[in-house]
């Protein structure tokens, strides 16, 4: 199969081509688990924190890759759920435990052995990937492959951070950053809280503008004042500035909700600029979302289908998988990118 490998860590700034396209075998599902076809693999913000070792791959060479839509090639031994031909999705999470403390209450997503795809195993920058069959989803029929692929992460992610922001409809709730995941979630909050209003906080003018397109009530530069403070504010920067920025926007008892596999580090002297009164005084609470467990990416599928959210999509060739890398590095981003696979 064709597939784009990661062959070491590196700069995205000072490499512009960090995966190498290469020819491997095609892997064979194990007991339980299915083979799947690729069609089309999102392109996360969570690659670029892989390529350049804020969270490494377990091994190299690796492919990267955790919003996959394909079809059931074959099945494995023991694997029954799905039949073949049958359309499914493959999220962040590859594996857990199911016995630990944190499984047994459905938090498998901080359970001690959870398993990333595209980190821990294979992903799908490639034509094929395997998956245990209890680990994969089946795609409501209104998505497209391509539309489907950034819901499974962007989606899901964001379906667990708008959960862990404890909003009440009628709250006004804030978004910082403002790309594929904070898209999805400002059209999910809308329907979960229609009377809530949201303020996006945004570097650039088309993001800014992009949320106001999707009905946003404000939006503005990173550290302008909203017209109102909002409850909750969500942060999906790579960046520190936002998350002072945010604290000092908060209404009092706030939550600011960190929606980041990893914060990059060029920025961190910002926070020397946090100040108590004016940043965490009045009860103000931090959070971060770590990983994403199965009924995150379930809940958000059915929701995202009956609302319904059509991610706005940039498709890729496979080929072109280092310039979508690049571009989003550059944070040239209107919506979803997704790599398309012949
Ligand atoms: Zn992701
Ligand atoms: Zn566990």
């Amino acid at each position: 199969m064709k597939a784009a490998v990661l062959e070491k860590i590196t700069s995205v700034r000072e490499n512009p081509q960090p995966l190498s396209f290469v020819e491997l075998p095609d892997p064979e599902p194990g007991e339980g688990q299915i083979l799947v076809r690729v069609s089309a693999c999102g392109v996360c913000h969570t690659e670029l924190d892989e390529i350049e070792g804020r969270t490494p791959p377990s091994s190299f060479p690796f492919i990267l890759g955790h919003q996959i839509v394909g079809v059931v090639e074959k099945r494995g031994p023991l694997a029954l759920k799905f039949p073949e031909g049958r359309r499914v999705g493959i999220g962040w999470i590859a594996s857990a435990c199911g016995k630990c403390g944190y499984c047994r209450i459905g938090m498998e997503n901080l359970c001690p052995d959870f398993k990333a795809t595209g980190r821990d195993l294979p992903g799908g920058y490639a034509q094929y990937v395997t998956i245990a069959e209890d680990f994969a989803f089946p795609i409501p029929d209104i998505f497209s492959d391509a539309q489907a692929a950034p819901l499974l992460c962007a989606g899901a992610i964001g379906r667990r951070s708008l959960r862990l922001a404890h909003l009440a409809d009628g709250e006004p709730l804030g978004l910082t950053g403002f790309g594929a995941s904070a898209h999805l979630v400002l059209q999910l909050s809308r329907h979960l809280y229609p009377r809530s209003e949201i303020f996006v906080f945004a570097r650039s003018e088309r993001e800014r503008q992009f949320a106001l397109d999707l009905g946003a009530r404000w939006a503005g530069d990173t550290s302008e004042k909203s017209p109102q403070k909002p409850a909750a504010i969500i942060d999906t920067t790579p960046a520190w500035k936002p998350v002072v920025c945010a604290l000092e926007s908060l209404a009092p008892g706030g939550r600011l909700v960190i929606n980041a596999i990893r914060k990059e580090e060029a920025d961190k002297d910002q926070l020397l600029k946090l100040d108590y009164p004016l940043h965490l005084w009045q009860e103000k609470e931090i959070k971060s979302v770590a990983n994403v467990a199965r009924r995150d990416i379930e809940e958000f599928l059915a929701l995202a289908a009956q609302i319904p959210i059509i991610p706005e999509v940039e498709e890729y060739p496979l080929a072109d998988a280092n310039r979508a890398l690049a571009e989003l590095k550059a944070g040239v981003i209107r919506g979803a990118k997704v790599l398309k696979m012949d």
